[in-house]
């Protein structure tokens, strides 16, 4: 009967092997990658012969198989002290010691080639043939012991140093560590007659796999890669066994075919998935960038909103002076203007009233980008406040000499009393009798203020007979800064600021704002939806 430490021999093979090779080929190049494989190397050849050993059935082959497994076991220590060096970036420091331990590994694997290393093989409870230790055993179990110290306490030191994943990779290596030596303990009581039976020969897939892990942690193989990976990797062993275990060639040659396909299938399934960690890993790279650059922009856009802000600030207080001045010597304030100059001045003051409103957009826009729009809410009568643009328009129609029609239909007996910041509010209104009046030419500005009661809504309604837009346009001209083609050169000055100013003023307001139109030339209405109340 196979003993079960034969299974775990087996085991521990599979594992130490694949793992090994998942490491290593998941970063080719890297040096503590290929350590690692070296190391599970070792574990490997002495699981390996471990488990041919355990399935000796005469003193002949389990000594024979005895001393094989010696040769992955002397090399374990050594190759794991040299992946702790690259692990921990303390190869330079070391370099000697390791050498040193390079070169006693290979003396005691010249050793294990005598008696002096493993006697023979002897019946115990359990074991039928278990080695005894020759007289240079007991030197290699202290090196084995006393290295294991070391690298702890390197790992101590290390640790004490870092932060976030170096620390938390540290930490798997020192678990993993902590139970690959209580495998090696376990198995050396034996030797020396004490009956502790090599328990934590089940524990070397822990200890693989969280320093393989460990490893990992730079990339990013997944769990569930790293599942298929060992699904392949497993088939594949498993069905190289059962071709070992053939018993006739009728057999084998079967166990041969079905090998041959597990391996191609084995070895697409593993390939697929290396490929699939390299363009996730590329994917992840280039999402780290874009985050990276998403933060710069970020901050450059902070950069200018602040400067839109300050800016804005300095410029509004001299021109709104030079409005101010240019308005009052208009009217006289300052003694009889000539008439040769009154259109100069009409002149500096129209141009001064363009750029305050401009400056108003400007300083709106970067208090939005900022969240610092302020909005004072209070009860308001919006029918008040549109009767009085009205009347305000109704003066720059006959000033422009548009001679437009202008008119405003109020529904009868309603209420139109709502909460609002009276001044926003009024902005947006502004800004879309602007509008019409800019973008329309003859015709008519059709205003009309109605209440739907159960939807607890007031609505405004601006419709002109003016350029009207296309479908695109009525789409894009609440983003900021842009305008439709024809708008553009029917009002050069235009910025396309103001739309987007009021559309985020209405939404403050948790309110509705868009715009229909039959097409350009056909004129075009706006619509504002403003909730009575609104918490
Ligand atoms: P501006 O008028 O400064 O360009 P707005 O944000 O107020 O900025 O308007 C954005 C664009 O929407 C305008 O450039 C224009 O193309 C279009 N638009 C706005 N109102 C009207 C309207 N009443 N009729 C036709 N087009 C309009």
């Amino acid at each position: 009967m196979i003993s079960s430490y034969a299974y775990s021999g087996l085991i521990n093979a599979i594992v130490s092997l694949l793992f090994g090779l998942i490491v290593y080929f998941g970063n080719k190049k890297a040096e503590l990658n290929k350590k690692f494989l070296i190391m599970c190397s070792s574990v490997f050849a002495w699981s390996i012969a471990y488990f041919f050993w355990q399935i000796s059935d005469n003193a002949e082959t389990a000594l024979f198989w005895s001393k094989a497994l010696m040769v992955g076991a002397i090399f374990i220590p050594v190759t794991y002290f040299h992946f702790v060096l690259v692990f921990l970036n303390k190869l330079k420091e070391n370099r000697k010691l390791l050498i040193f331990i390079y070169i006693l590994s290979f003396i005691f694997l010249f050793l294990d080639f005598t008696p002096l290393f493993v006697k023979n093989v002897e019946a115990i409870p359990i074991f039928p043939y278990w080695p005894k230790a020759g007289i240079a055993y007991g030197p290699f179990v202290f090196m084995f012991v006393v290295l294991g110290i070391y690298c702890w306490y390197l790992m101590f030191k290390s640790l004490k140093k870092s932060t976030g994943t170096e620390k938390l990779q540290i930490k798997y290596v020192f678990i993993g560590t902590l139970i690959g030596y209580s495998v090696g303990i376990t198995n050396y009581f034996l030797w020396y007659n004490i009956m502790i039976p090599p328990v934590g020969n089940w524990l070397v897939p822990v200890y693989i796999v969280s320093i393989a892990y460990a490893v990992l942690k730079h990339h990013l193989m997944n769990v569930k890669v790293i599942a298929a990976e060992l699904v392949g990797g497993a088939l594949i062993l498993v069905f190289l066994f059962n071709l070992f275990l053939s018993q006739t060639s009728g057999e084998f040659l079967t166990n041969l075919i079905l090998f041959i396909f597990v391996f191609i299938f084995g070895v697409l399934l593993i390939r697929s998935v290396l490929q699939e960690v390299k363009t996730r890993e590329e994917m992840q790279k280039l999402a780290e960038d874009l985050e990276i650059a998403n933060e710069k922009l970020k901050e450059l856009d902070k950069a200018k909103s602040d400067f839109v802000s300050i800016a804005s600030h300095q410029l509004l207080t001299p021109m709104t002076a030079i409005k101010g001045y240019s308005s009052m010597t208009l009217e006289g304030s300052y003694g009889e203007v000539p008439e040769k100059m009154k259109s100069v001045l009409e002149k500096i003051f129209q141009s001064s009233n363009r750029l305050v409103s401009l400056i108003a957009d400007f300083l709106n826009l970067s208090r939005i980008e900022r969240g610092k729009m302020e909005y004072n809410f209070q009860k308001v009568d919006l029918k008040e406040i549109v009767k009085g643009l009205m009347e305000e328009f109704k003066i720059i129609n006959v000033e422009k000499k548009k001679n437009l029609d202008l008119s405003l239909s109020i529904e009868a007996g309603k209420d139109f009393n709502l909460i609002a910041d009276p001044d926003k509010i009024r902005q947006v209104i502004y800004n879309l009798f602007d509008n019409a009046m800019k973008y329309t030419h003859k015709g008519f500005i059709k205003t009309a203020l109605s209440r739907e009661i159960e939807k607890g809504i007031i609505k405004l309604r601006v419709q002109d007979s003016g350029i009207g837009m296309d479908r695109e346009a009525l789409e894009k001209i609440f983003q900021k800064f842009t305008r439709a083609e024809n708008g553009s050169k029917a009002y050069v000055e235009g910025v396309g600021l103001g739309l987007y100013v009021a559309g985020e003023i209405v939404k403050a307001h948790q309110g509705k704002i868009w715009a229909e139109s039959e097409g350009e030339g056909k004129g075009s209405t706006f619509y504002v939806e403003l909730p009575v109340n609104f918490k």
